[in-house]
């Protein structure tokens, strides 16, 4: 039985989805102004991870993730590059569906685009309006904080806390400090026409109509950085509860920071490497090894020697699986079976909040298995079981062993067998070469 933590009750909660084996599943997604950073790969690699595993458990999963293409950093960062918003958001729109595919994560089901959805935002906040839970300034569009009672829900702030944390605002135009925009009126940049005036949708409203559009309804899971719960995530569900009258999703994941030495990586502390230069000069399935390596509730504390270490905990594996695979293409072995125990231990692990590192012990003493064994049919068994971990961790390496480095194999052997050690040498560094033996 699967257990996930849920942020908004801060306990791990039994996951019952609200129809039975269906999982609508909503990832915050980014906005799109720039290459992204090692920190902005975890929610990618991560949330694939948990759609690969409801799948492989039988689950029909609908996993959408939003792309953020319209926001004041879109429109500095455009006219810093004189070149227009559509334009900029299209490079790197493209560029982050490129990344997420290098490090290994199957693209969503769905990913709708902000712009794309703008008409329904305006009659989305004319309700609100009409209702009482919004009202309309000269600068924009506010929402009415006060009109929801459990605000602060899933940051677990309570109303005199918010009031602190909240800088003092200085747009006289809030009824409340908390209160926070859901379209401003603007004529910089991007800007769509609208009963309130010229100007953009707010972020937080963005997402929530995005989900009110395409789910219509309370969703299962609910996902993003942790450090998206406040405001953003908290405002999300402001809205829903608003405009919906019920929750936004049952359960909330919160994917931990990536540090460098215990800071978060991001621009402004200049620690940052971005995913198009790792992946230069290293495998990214051994990064993707690293994230999934850390509990994702947990912070990971990347460095240079870390990456390094996993580089080659992750040539070993392929090293070793590789040869298994070659041996099975060589010897036409039919395909074995996972072996029962083994995976019941692995489902038991990622039941428990998808404990991947503890997963790791089990691919850990797997390989040690299949290095020990002598009988190359006896490491089958063994190597789909491996198969089928590393696949629904997105780790797999994928093999393609050509018919010509099977001829080299054959020639290698046969010149064994008549002892002419000249060309077995040859024919086996050239297999070395090629990671075969
Ligand atoms: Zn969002």
């Amino acid at each position: 039985m699967l257990k996930i933590y849920n942020t908004l009750t801060q306990q791990k909660e039994i996951f019952k989805p609200i129809h039975p084996n269906k999982v609508n599943m909503y990832v915050c997604g980014p906005t799109v102004y720039g290459d992204i950073h090692l920190g902005n790969a975890r929610p990618i690699i991560f949330f694939d991870v948990v759609k690969r595993y409801l799948t492989h458990q039988g689950f029909e999963v609908n996993y959408v993730s939003n792309i953020t293409d319209v926001d004041d950093k879109i429109i500095d960062k455009a006219k810093e590059l004189n070149m227009h918003e559509n334009e900029l958001t299209k490079i790197y729109t493209d560029h982050y569906l490129e990344m997420s595919k290098t490090v290994g994560s199957q693209l969503p089901n769905h990913m709708p685009k902000a712009t794309e959805y703008v008409k329904d935002m305006i009659q989305y906040i004319e309700e609100l309006i009409k209702n009482g839970d919004a009202y309309q300034r000269d600068s924009g569009v506010y929402f009415r904080v006060r009109n929801v009672s459990d605000y602060g829900i899933l940051s677990k702030q309570n109303i005199e806390e918010l009031n602190e944390g909240v800088r003092i605002s200085l747009d006289q135009d809030k009824e409340d400090p908390r209160d926070f925009s859901v379209w401003k009126n603007t004529k910089d940049g991007l800007a769509f026409e609208s009963p309130f005036g010229t100007g953009r949708p707010g972020w937080h409203t963005e997402c929530a109509v995005m989900n009110h559009i395409i789910f219509k309804e309370e969703i299962d899971i609910h996902g993003g950085g942790s450090d998206l719960k406040f405001p953003h995530h908290e405002n999300e569900i402001a809205q829903t509860v608003a405009h919906d009258h019920h929750h936004l999703a049952r359960y909330w994941m919160h994917v931990g920071r990536l540090d460098v030495n215990q800071e978060k990586m991001s621009k402004s502390l200049g620690n940052m490497t971005l995913v198009k230069d790792l992946v230069k000069t290293t495998n990214p399935l051994a990064f993707r090894l690293l994230m999934v390596s850390h509990h994702y509730r947990q912070p990971i504390n990347y460095s240079d020697e870390l990456m390094q270490q996993f580089v080659k905990e992750y040539d070993k594996i392929e090293r070793s699986l590789k040869k298994v695979f070659l041996s099975m293409k060589l010897n036409h072995f039919t395909n074995g079976k996972p072996i029962d125990h083994v995976i019941h231990q692995f489902y038991q692990w990622m039941n428990d909040d998808f404990n991947t590192p503890n997963v790791m012990t089990i691919i850990q003493d797997l390989m040690k298995q299949i290095n020990k064994e002598k009988d190359d049919f006896e490491k089958i068994d063994k190597y789909e079981t491996i198969k089928v971990i590393l696949e629904i961790l997105g780790v797999m390496p994928k093999f393609h062993i050509s018919d010509e480095s099977i001829e080299t194999y054959k020639a290698w052997e046969e010149a064994r067998e008549k002892k002419d050690y000249q060309k077995a040498d040859k024919l086996r560094s050239k297999l070395v070469d090629e990671g075969l033996i």
